[in-house]
């Protein structure tokens, strides 16, 4: 992939990857921090689960996969038809896109977000209001709110957000959702949700079950290490599931062995509350130690944490990935930042000493 390609989806944007991406499969990656991969999942139950199930795999899952919905609907608080199950978050993204810009119009996001919704609806021939972040880093609500305008099909919340980690206040993230929502649909991205302390607070699912036009989107990838088996799912009023599914529904259904991965995920609370605990270490390590050398890390409530390197951009990557480290490399108003996602400890040494190496 050539660095063009890669930034076609960030036009105009203060913001852009500028440098291309590293071969993923390169036996001489040592610690793969590119792409918030969780280091220990999937858990041994989902394996467990996975083996089993593929014992009939011949057959078509049920495309309702009713016993992953109910269970996902009674954990959200909310009737499974308010459910959609995908493979992983970003196809429920891009088929949200899909059936938002049939015509045109804007999409209202924060600048930099996770552009996975953004460059398909651009892709669609929308165009793209990018709101820069507060300089505390969460999202600039009112000018957000300035942007909409009447060809605005879908604003986009990435909370907490990627690729800067940053969180925005719950309560005025549900203010904003709630009001904005009356006119135009607000996508809620929580990736990363289950990374923060009593994460269920931050969620806008509430928002949903009160009736609002929100449309909040989960993943396994993240929490649950289940990166490579693609399931995610969004929460919305039944009308906008239905919209998909009418327009954009993949005929098949989805992949069995997964949706029974999900399931045995979902009962192995330890595993991911295991799985939330060695993250937190790792980041507070990585924070402090990168600190520690003079960089300005923005706070991260993430598996992931973002900081400026005061190298250029290319040349960093270029040497992080000849000492076996993969990592991503943003410009964010023409300043090089290096994300790197939290591997194990091991590995987060590793990333700390060729860091220090690479940069002296
Ligand atoms: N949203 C955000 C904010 C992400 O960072 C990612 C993955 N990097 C996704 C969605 C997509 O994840 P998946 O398709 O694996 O569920």
């Amino acid at each position: 992939v050539s660095a063009m390609d890669v930034n076609a989806a960030f036009p105009k944007s203060s913001f852009y990857e500028i440098t291309p991406r590293e071969d993923f499969n390169a036996p001489r990656m040592l610690a793969r921090l590119s792409a918030n991969e969780n280091p220990y999942g999937p858990s041994p139950a989902v394996v467990e689960a996975i083996k089993e199930a593929v014992v009939t795999g011949n057959r078509y899952a049920h495309r309702d996969a009713s016993d992953l919905i109910e269970m996902i609907a009674k954990k959200e608080g909310v009737s499974p038809k308010h459910i959609m199950l995908g493979p992983g978050s970003s196809d429920l993204l891009e088929k949200m896109a899909f059936v938002s810009f049939p015509s045109g119009g804007n999409i209202v996001s924060a600048d930099p977000a996770y552009m996975s919704i953004i460059s398909t609806a651009r892709a669609l021939g929308a165009s793209w209001k990018p709101v820069k972040l507060k300089s505390d880093y969460s999202h600039d609500l009112m000018a957000m709110k300035s942007a909409i305008d009447n060809d605005t099909k879908l604003v986009y919340v990435c909370n907490p957000n990627n690729p800067t980690g940053s969180i925005t206040a719950s309560d005025k993230l549900r203010t904003f959702c709630s009001d904005v929502s009356t006119k135009v649909p607000v996508f809620v991205d929580e990736a990363y949700l289950e990374f923060l302390d009593d994460s269920q607070s931050h969620s806008m699912v509430d928002l949903v079950t009160k009736g609002d036009d929100v449309i909040v989107a989960r993943t396994f990838s993240k929490i649950h290490g289940m990166a490579g088996l693609r399931i995610g799912y969004i929460v919305a009023q039944p009308e906008r599931i239905s919209a998909i599914t009418d327009k954009v529904r993949s005929t098949m259904g989805l992949c069995s062995t997964s949706l029974k991965g999900a399931i045995a995920s979902m009962s192995d609370a330890q595993f991911t509350a295991e799985c939330k605990k060695l993250n937190t270490e790792c980041r507070n390590y990585v924070v402090d130690k990168i600190t520690s050398l003079g960089y300005d890390v923005i706070p991260s409530s993430t598996s992931f944490v973002l900081f400026p390197i005061a190298m250029d951009g290319m040349d960093f990557m270029k040497a992080m990935n000849e000492s076996g480290v993969s990592i991503r490399v943003f410009s964010i108003d023409e300043k090089p930042y290096c994300r790197v996602s939290m591997g194990t400890m091991e590995e987060m040494e590793y990333f700390v000493e060729t860091f220090e190496k690479v940069t002296a």
